[in-house]
C-alpha cells in the first residue's frame, strides 16, 4: 500500500467506496466521473504504478482482471452489444492515478480511433 496513493486506500476500504466485486486481490467500483453508461474501474489491491511495469508474477492477477470485467459486462447487460477494456499508460494516454486500473466502458457506441 502506497500512503497516498487513492486507488490503495479505496481498495483498503479507507475511502468509502461501494464495490461491484471484491477478491483477494481485486476491486471493482464505478468511476467518479463516468464516459458511458457503464464505466467500471478494476484494480488490484497490490499497488503498481503504471501496466508498463507488470513482472511475470503479475501475469495471473492481470488475467483475473480481464475474467472479472467480463463477469461484470454480462452483469451490466451489454455482453451483446460490446464494451472497451483501457489502460491509459503514462502521460500521452493520459493517465491521471498511478495505480493501474482497467477501465470497463460500455453501454453506448464508441468511435475509434479513441482520441
Ligand atoms: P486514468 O486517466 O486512466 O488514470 O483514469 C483515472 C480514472 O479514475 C478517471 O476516469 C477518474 O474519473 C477516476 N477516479 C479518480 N478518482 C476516483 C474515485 N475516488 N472514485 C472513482 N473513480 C475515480
Amino acid at each position: 500500500m502506497e500512503k497516498d496513493c487513492i486507488f490503495c486506500k479505496i481498495a483498503s476500504g479507507e475511502i468509502g467506496t461501494e464495490f461491484l466485486y471484491e477478491s483477494d486481490d481485486i476491486v471493482a467500483f464505478r468511476d467518479l466521473n463516468p464516459q458511458a453508461p457503464t464505466h467500471i474501474l478494476l484494480i488490484p489491491k497490490k499497488h503498481i504504478p503504471k501496466i508498463s511495469e507488470i513482472k511475470k508474477e503479475d501475469e495471473a492477477l492481470i488475467g483475473k482482471m480481464i475474467d472479472v470485467a467480463n463477469l461484470l459486462a454480462a452483469k451490466e447487460n451489454i455482453l451483446e452489444n460490446g464494451y472497451r477494456m483501457v489502460f491509459n499508460c503514462g502521460k500521452d494516454a493520459g493517465q491521471e492515478v498511478f495505480h493501474i486500473h482497467l477501465h470497463l466502458l460500455g453501454g453506448r457506441k464508441m468511435i475509434w480511433p479513441p482520441g
